[in-house]
Parts: structure tokens; sequence; C-alpha cells
């Protein structure tokens, strides 16, 4: 009975999973190092023209950025290189990772937060109504919305009984094919609820805040990353035309229209701002709890970078030497707890309508960043599960480091 019932989940796991799955044969990811200003146009104007996926922009003179081709972009290495832009290979079969990540993904056991594999919407939803009913009273799910395809868009938020504290919001799952970003924020759940009375510093940062964290602001877009295509980034909802979606970290009105309105494009911001029902839902939730919020955090993958606003101009905002401080608290506390080497800065770039812009620009958040993770060393978006751990470790560290330094501020 017990090989019976197994073979007939690997079949369903090979049915569901394996098959009907898109294809990236061929695939590979170049990582190219821009060393001039005329470098960096010369490589965004391939980009345009390529409409290649770009996986992790550049920040700056010798920062690298990687960008995925398939084997129809092959004359653009020859290109590259007439142009003096000097490019390497990072992941030679972006395809041989995608299997290997699947791999554990086929798996449905369920149990108590599981780090050694990643969780899907539903495990994610399931998980986070299990453990706010271990928390008890001081913890709350908050349906805010429902996503394009109808999945509830949850929020926990993890508190004390009693008076209303300062809040800390964070974020992941903005865009679908991070999947580190969920399971970091499952994580810090975890340690909230589950350490809450065990490691003191947890408890001290319970009794000083309450914290909001929503793991999964575009759950359609990550089903989709892991029903049909692992490399999905944007949201679900339909377009004129043979694209879907939209860039929901493009999508929030804060300096919006300055973006890409092409619909094929990775970074599409849609056809108005807030046209996502996912990006609206979070919005209006967060117009109601602005004003106490302390810090926000955004994260993403992949760059080792907590980015600073603003993304939408060049300009500094007034406070910059606030936000470098407390940027500078956390990327120590990283280093600290990691192998890697985390920085801090601006995005090169001027993209407009995204979270941390809206959140410091519209709702007033004051410390508002966007933290892109770690890739795990040369996997990009396909981190195996075992990143799951060391990425939590080391940003939970720089998250507890600004918390602290904001409690002692109040
Ligand atoms: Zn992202």
């Amino acid at each position: 009975m017990y090989v019976t019932t197994y073979a007939y989940l690997v079949i369903l796991g090979i049915l569901g999973y394996v098959s009907g799955y898109k294809s990236y044969e061929g695939y590979q990811v170049l990582r190219v190092v821009p060393d001039s200003l005329n470098e960096i146009g010369i490589l965004r104007k391939f980009i345009l023209q390529y409409k290649l996926d770009v996986w992790k922009e550049s920040t700056g003179l010798g920062s690298p950025t990687d960008i995925m081709i398939s084997p129809n972009d092959i004359d653009l290495i020859r290109l590259l290189e007439e142009a003096h832009l000097s490019s390497s290979i990072l992941i030679d079969d972006v395809d041989g990772l995608i299997a290997l990540s699947r791999d554990y993904a086929r798996f449905r056991e369920y149990s108590e937060l599981n780090t050694s594999r990643f969780y899907n919407v539903s495990e994610i939803h399931e998980w986070l109504e299990e453990v706010a009913v271990v928390c008890g009273a001081s913890c709350q799910i908050i349906d805010i919305g429902t996503s394009y395809e109808g999945r509830p868009l949850k929020v926990i938020k993890i508190s004390r009984d009693g008076e209303q504290r300062r809040r800390i919001w964070l974020d992941g799952g903005i865009h679908a094919r991070e999947w580190l970003t969920p399971a970091v924020m499952t994580y810090f759940v975890d340690k909230l609820i589950n350490e809450d009375g065990v490691d003191p510093e947890v408890t001290e940062l319970r009794d000083a805040f309450d914290w909001y964290i929503h793991p999964v602001v575009n759950p359609d877009g990550y089903d989709y990353s892991w029903t049909t295509d692992r490399m999905w980034r944007k949201t679900r909802s339909p377009n004129p035309g043979d694209c879907v979606g939209t860039d929901p970290n493009r999508n929030f009105d804060f300096m919006w229209g300055i973006g890409s309105n092409d619909t094929c494009s990775q970074v599409y911001q849609g056809p108005s701002a807030e046209s996502e029902s996912e990006i609206s839902s979070y919005t209006d939730f967060m117009t109601t709890i602005g004003d106490s919020v302390d810090l926000s955090i955004s994260y993403h993958t992949y760059g080792e970078i907590l980015v600073l606003p603003w993304a939408y101009s060049t300009v500094e905002p007034p406070d910059i030497a606030d936000l470098e401080r407390l940027a500078t608290i956390c990327v120590n506390a990283v280093n600290a707890n990691s192998t890697l080497v985390y920085e801090f800065g601006q995005i090169t770039g001027t993209e407009g309508g995204l979270s941390m812009d809206w959140s410091k620009g519209v709702a007033n958040i004051k410390y508002s960043y966007i933290m892109e993770m770690r890739g795990g060393g040369t996997y990009g978006f396909l981190a195996p599960p075992s990143e799951i751990v060391p990425t939590s470790l080391e940003n939970w560290a720089g998250v507890v480091a600004m918390a602290k330094d904001l409690m002692q501020r109040k």
C-alpha cells in the first residue's frame, strides 16, 4: 500500500509539475559588467532591442548586470564583445537548475515550518492560519483583498494585547520567481511567534512593535511559477494582445507613468496606476496604518544590496543621512552573520511606481527600503532550498538591528 501510494504521488508529481512546465532548454544567464556610462547606455539598448529578461540590474559602474538569453540571442555575445563590454556566463544551463528546484517542489508533505523545501502559496496561507492559532489573541490574519484570480491577500499582524505600538512592515513575493522571499517571510513569522518568551531579543521586539508581514504579495504569479513557468515575474491579469501580467513593483501610484508601456516587458507598468488588485489592496491597507509605521522593507532577490529611495530619480531624499545611517546598521548586522558581503545604495536607473517610493512618498514611512537578498552564489533566482536558512538568518539579523536602533530612538 505504501509503495502504491508513493508511486502514485510520484506519478502525480511528474504529471502535475514536470510535464507542461515551460522549458528553458538552451537558455543561459550572462553577467555583463559595464565600466562606463557609455557602456551602460549600450547595454540598455541591447536589453530593449532583444527584449532581454534582466535578472539583476547594475547598481553602478563596475556592478554587474545579469541577463537571461535564449538560444536565439546567441549573436548577442559577439555584439557585446564588439562593443567592448566584458561578459561571462553566470548560468550555463537554466533548465538544469529549474529541474533541480522542481525535484524538491514535488514532495507535498506538510508539517511545522519546514525550511528544507519551498512552500507553494496555499501551503503558506494554510501555515499562516495554523501559526496564528498557536499565537492566539495577539496575532491576527488580515485579508486585505483578493488577487486577480481570486486568491486571498493575507497579512499577519503579530502584536501583544493592550495598546497599539509603533509598527514594522515587511513583505515578500511581489515578484513571483523570487522564491526565497516568501520563504524568508515565513521564517520571520515563525521566529516572532515561536521564539517569543524563548529568545529575549524576540520578546523585546514583540514588546516594542506591532509587526505586519505580507509573505506573498503576488500569489497568482507565485502559483504560476510553481505550476507552469518557473521564471514568471509579473501578475496574471490579462492585457490586450498575447502577453499576460503587469510588474506589480512598477504599478504603485507614485511617479507611475515613467515605466514601460510594452505589455510584453517584464517591467510593464500596467494600464494605469494601481490597476492590479494586489497593489490597490496593499496601498488601501497601508494607508490605514502608514502613519504609525516606522520601517518598511520589501524583500526581493537578488543582488545582496539594501536599496534606498528614490528609485524614480537619482535625487536623494532630504533625510538621506538618516536612511544611510540605518542602512549601515542593517548591512553591518547582515554581513556579521553571512559569508557574503551586502552593500547599500540607490539603483542607477530611474524607475517609477515602486513600492519603496510609494511607502516613503505617499504613506510617509520615513525608513522605506527594498532588500535584494542573495542569489546563492551562481543560482540567480533558482536558489535551492539549502539557501533558505542562511538567507533568513542573515536578513533576520539585519531587521533586528534596525528595529533595536529605532526602539532606542523612540
Ligand atoms: Zn524583485
